[in-house]
């Protein structure tokens, strides 16, 4: 199997003042193509730093992360971000969209910036999620589950082999996060890897792995 990405002896230290705390403290991961993978773990345990480093958003004190084979830490941002760009697929809790921009100028938006305009692709991607019907509808216009499956779009807008999530499912209904889930799993089918940050009880269940970690280090996996 390939993979997709890899995380090897992470460490993440912050420092204020006299105070540091040790976010994660030597973890290692590594996703193949077509897992489903769910980060989970008390809060405080490391989570959303792991998910941060994972994307190149931040930098790891010690160790390293690759992406589809390519080193993504202790790269200068501009290259962390072209690599993003290419390979990763970021869905965050809400924020996914730009509210005065319709759902295809959303995901236009992000083919535009990374550079792989192509409107069937979309299209395609649309018609996947349900939301060939609000192609050009304002996200503002949107109810709470198109919303989050046009964050989703955004999110897959570039072809990604990563989908990094954290806590997608947070703000949403029950059938509308079964949905959600329901269409990360397929993607995962498709060859996506895909790693949530999550808290709910549904996601742990439809993940095939579960990594948890505690206060900074993989506890089970
Ligand atoms: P989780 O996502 O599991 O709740 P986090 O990764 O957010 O955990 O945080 C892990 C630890 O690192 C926590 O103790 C948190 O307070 C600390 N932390 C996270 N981000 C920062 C930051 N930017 N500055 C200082 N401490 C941070």
């Amino acid at each position: 199997m390939t993979v997709a990405i890899e995380a090897t002896e992470l460490y993440r230290f912050y420092r204020a003042g006299e105070e540091e705390t040790r976010a994660l403290r030597g973890v290692s991961v590594r996703v193949h193509a077509g897992e489903l993978v769910a980060v989970v773990g008390p809060s405080g345990s490391g989570k959303s730093t792991l998910l941060a480093c994972l994307a190149g958003l931040d930098e790891p004190d010690g160790g390293q992360v690759r992406v589809g084979g390519v080193r993504l830490s202790h790269r200068p941002e501009r290259e962390r971000a072209a690599i993003r760009a290419r390979g990763i697929g970021m869905l965050l809790q809400s924020d996914n969209l730009l509210p005065h921009l319709t759902v295809a100028g959303n995901v236009d938006l992000v083919q535009h910036l990374t550079g792989r305009v192509d409107r069937s692709y979309r299209d395609r991607l649309l018609d996947e999620l349900g939301l060939a019907a609000r192609a050009g509808t304002p996200a503002t216009r949107l109810s709470g589950g198109e919303a989050a499956r046009a964050g989703l779009a955004v999110a897959l807008a570039a072809e990604p082999v990563v989908l990094l999530a954290d806590e997608p499912t947070g703000e949403l209904d029950d059938a509308t996060e079964l949905r959600v889930l329901d269409l990360l799993r397929e993607r995962a089918r498709g060859g996506l890897a895909v790693v949530v940050v999550s808290h709910s009880p549904s996601v742990a269940g439809i993940a095939e792995r579960r990594i948890e970690l505690v206060d900074g280090r993989v506890t089970g996996d």
